[in-house]
């Protein structure tokens, strides 16, 4: 069986990933991070998934148009990152329908995919998703200690692949996770970043060993080489999150990049993916 990679992307600025309630200035950006691993996987001829924010898609509408032409898949993450479970079914509906709408003008034709800012979704609002005409989610995580994630149960759904689960017409990709004790740790995002490498190498390597369908996924603060903006009364807790390892994430993109060669997988974005399995319609 072929073994796949999905590289993914948050397309969101650094207060949308670790500030999404405060007054931060929102002037400065660190959506450079973009381009970085736009270049890095143009080396190796690779195209991912990228979910947007919609109130940042207007500004980046040039370079989404060209990542489109390109090969990229744009996809939907939202309109101001907020998790959907924190909203009202209708006014998540709305804002869903509302980003989805921008993105597709931007483009000029219709998009497919929706990932939920911070795996924030429920299995009330994935019907929602699939009744505004997506065809794919990239929210499931493997069960979470963090109340912060949604769960997702995912009923009538069928694990077609390992980690893609697939209804008619509809296809659920989960991100990957490995085990460690009774933890399902996440592979993609921060951890890379802030966790120590032999651990995260370790890791991953004994995920791609598996040969399930790797989905990493990085946000541009991750890649950035601009230093992290000041903000005042942050906890240290959340300063440890938003400055660890920031020198050296370019490095292990790349070396992850290198595994996923090494172990013989493929790269293709979600949309592509969809091709190779297919629902029932
Ligand atoms: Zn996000």
């Amino acid at each position: 069986m072929k073994k796949y990679a999905i590289i993914t992307m948050d397309v969101e600025d650094w207060y949308h990933t670790y500030f999404p309630e405060a007054n931060v200035d929102r002037s400065i950006s660190l959506l450079d991070g973009l381009d970085v691993a736009l270049d890095i996987m143009k080396k190796d001829d690779i195209h991912g998934s990228f979910f947007v924010v919609g109130e940042i898609a207007d500004k980046l509408a040039d370079k989404l148009r060209a990542m489109d032409k390109e090969g990229h898949d744009i996809a939907v993450h939202n309109c101001q990152h907020l998790r959907p479970v924190t909203m009202a079914p209708d006014e998540f509906r709305s804002q869903l329908l509302e980003a989805k709408q921008k993105i597709e003008g931007i483009l000029g034709h219709q998009v497919h995919g929706y990932r939920a800012p911070s795996f924030g979704i429920d299995d009330e609002r994935l019907d929602i998703v699939r009744e505004c005409g997506f065809k794919y989610d990239s929210s499931k995580l493997k069960p979470q200690k963090s109340a912060k994630y949604g769960v997702l149960n995912l009923k009538g759904f069928k694990e077609t692949v390992p980690c893609i689960h697939q209804t008619k017409g509809f296809t659920e990709f989960e991100v990957s996770t490995e085990k460690i004790g009774d933890m399902n740790m996440l592979l993609g995002g921060g951890y890379i970043r802030m966790l120590p490498w032999f651990f995260m190498k370790h890791m991953t390597q004994k995920y791609l060993d598996s040969g399930k369908p790797y989905v990493m996924y990085i946000h541009p603060i991750d890649l950035s080489p601009k230093p992290m903006p000041k903000v005042d009364g942050i906890s240290f807790d959340r300063y440890l999150r938003t400055h660890i390892g920031r020198r050296h994430m370019v490095w292990r993109f790349k070396k992850v990049i290198e595994m996923l060669k090494k172990s013989g997988y493929e790269f293709v974005t979600f949309e592509e993916l969809l091709k190779i399995y297919p629902t029932e319609e």
